[in-house]
């Protein structure tokens, strides 16, 4: 109560920024002036970020036990691997989202970014992405037991010139939007009387950067759109449209075996979609393209999906930590090391997750596949009362509530398997206790346009390889039970279904 007043007297005071002090580690303040509510004695896991990692948490974790405080400035969870196809309209924005307050209510969201962590006092420094109209942002801290970091990354431009500033990226929905509203813009600006034909030819050059599975899929779903729809409504201007995917490594698709990304090549080749291989961009200007070879592009449209890089945050923390320094490649700050049980190496209390994180004992693929496997895992060793303690390679997590540290997995299952019914909390907790983070591959899937995909599916001791409409069928059909709810389910299928009766929209607002 104390505390408490004295919070109240200081925001009638207007003092924005509260000193924070033991007292009031407890107290979150929201907004300006605004409501403040008083935590209870639980412990406070705070999660930076709303991706497949955090969301994956936020389904799992027990509200009843922890206090959970969910900072980041996107308020929902996106489901990436189908955004290429937002970005012509064949599925809708909304249909791939789900707000972090539908995804658990009993979680506590604030829509800010995570700019500085205090590893020792054990607070976060967040800021708000809104502000007021007079241009006041709320900034606010969060004192945490358990942090969890799980930002993902940032698309990385390599420092190439003009990237940043000309090119479209694949990310997140506003880079969506922007596409398809400039995917729209060319068409029309070409359709204008008088438009000379090598106007129309730069404007009409659609160039994707990048051969990883959302380039290749952005490029196949593009050339879906120009054949299914565009070419119906804008038949004069087809024989000036172009579609180039530059790749600057050897080959497209290096998640895929060599057969599939034959195949892949075969596709595009019919679809008139031409890929060049071995070819690096060095330069991006408003309206042309360099290649390392010298060679200049002009183009309409640049997608930039080359890879990704680590963001400020991520690299501001793995530079704090001294034990994370061997870890990183050349003496960069890129990722944060964690050990088996993704505990960020040589810190109490943090854990890293997704794309942010760098699995120390096995390599693994940036996916939203480990990312999630990874959200769950976590979640599950919070509830089950795990103390993370610090992160470092051998030590498992002590349990509150298992004492015994020393029972191989062999003897846990055993344990297990002789308690009564009764003791069946007691007796997961034992099977589950002490054991690493393991990812199962379920495969990889591509899809390449004209309703053809690549499946590459991963079962214990066997794999299936599906290439076609056939390997688009079970593409579709991962995607949809993949969705993370019921609505969102039926979201896409209808979206699917109106595309196909009604053509994908092509207002341009
Ligand atoms: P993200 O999902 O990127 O989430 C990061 C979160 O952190 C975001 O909510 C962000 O707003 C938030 N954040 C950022 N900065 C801060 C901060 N300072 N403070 C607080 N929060 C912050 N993977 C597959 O397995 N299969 C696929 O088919 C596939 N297709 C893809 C297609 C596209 C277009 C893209 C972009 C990715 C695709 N991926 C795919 C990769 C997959 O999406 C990522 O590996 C996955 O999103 C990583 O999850 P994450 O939780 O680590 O990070």
């Amino acid at each position: 109560l104390e505390s408490c007043e004295d919070v109240a007297s200081h925001l009638q005071r207007g003092i924005r920024e509260l000193p924070s002090t033991k007292a009031l580690d407890r107290l979150l303040v929201e907004g300006k002036g605004g409501t403040l509510r008083v935590q209870s004695d639980k412990p406070v896991v705070v999660i930076l970020g709303s991706g497949w990692a955090a969301h994956s948490i936020m389904k799992v974790i027990d509200t009843d036990s922890f206090e959970v405080c969910v900072v980041s400035p996107r308020n929902h969870f996106l489901f990436t691997p189908m955004l290429p196809s937002t970005a012509v309209g064949t599925i809708e924005f909304r249909s791939l989202l789900e707000p972090v307050r539908v995804a658990n209510p009993f979680v506590d969201y604030f829509e800010a970014s995570c700019d500085k962590i205090d590893l020792e006092g054990k607070v976060v420094y967040c800021t708000s992405k809104n502000c007021y109209e007079d241009g006041f942002r709320p900034e606010f801290q969060i004192p945490y037991d358990i942090l969890v970091v799980a930002v993902g990354e940032q698309p990385a431009t390599f420092g190439i010139p003009g990237v940043e500033e000309h090119c479209y990226f694949m990310k997140e929905i506003p880079d969506s939007v922007g596409l398809r509203q400039r995917i729209q813009q060319q068409f029309e600006l070409a359709a204008l009387p008088g438009t000379k034909e090598t106007d129309m030819r730069r404007a009409l050059h659609f160039v994707v950067v990048g051969g990883g599975p959302t380039g290749v899929e952005f490029a196949g779903t593009l050339s879906d759109f120009l054949r299914e729809d565009l070419k119906k409504k804008y038949p004069e201007l087809m024989p000036y449209v172009r579609v180039s995917l530059l790749n600057a490594t050897p080959s497209i698709l290096v998640q895929f075996d060599e057969k599939m990304r034959q195949h892949a090549l075969d596709n595009f080749k019919r679809l008139d979609v031409d890929v060049r291989n071995d070819t690096p961009v060095v330069e991006v200007t408003k309206d042309i393209i360099r290649l390392g070879s010298g060679e200049e592009l002009p183009y309409g449209v640049c997608v930039w999906s080359a890879g990704n890089a680590p963001r400020p945050l991520v690299k501001q923390l793995a530079a704090q930590i001294p034990e994370q320094a061997q870890y990183q490649p050349g003496g960069r700050p890129s990722k944060l090391a964690v050990d088996s049980y993704l505990r960020v190496i040589g810190v109490d209390d943090v854990v890293a997750l997704g794309d942010a994180s760098l699995y120390v004992p096995e390599r693994l693929p940036a996916t939203a596949q480990v990312a999630g496997q990874q959200g769950a895992y976590v979640a599950h060793l919070i509830n089950r009362g795990f103390s993370l303690g610090a992160g470092g390679m051998e030590q498992p997590p002590p349990s509150k509530r298992v004492k015994d540290l020393t029972l191989t997995d062999r003897m846990h299952e055993m344990l297990a398997a002789t308690m009564a019914p009764a003791d069946d909390a007691t007796a997961k907790d034992i099977v589950y206790y002490n054991r690493a983070f393991e990812f199962f591959n379920y495969g990889v899937l591509a899809y390449l346009g004209d309703d053809k995909a690549l499946t590459q599916i991963e079962l214990p001791g066997t794999s299936i390889r599906l290439t076609g409409a056939l390997g688009n069928l079970i593409y579709k059909s991962v995607y949809i039970t993949k969705q993370v709810s019921f609505r969102n389910r039926v979201l896409i299928l209808f979206d699917w279904l109106k595309a196909q009766v009604f053509g994908r929209d092509l207002s341009n607002y």
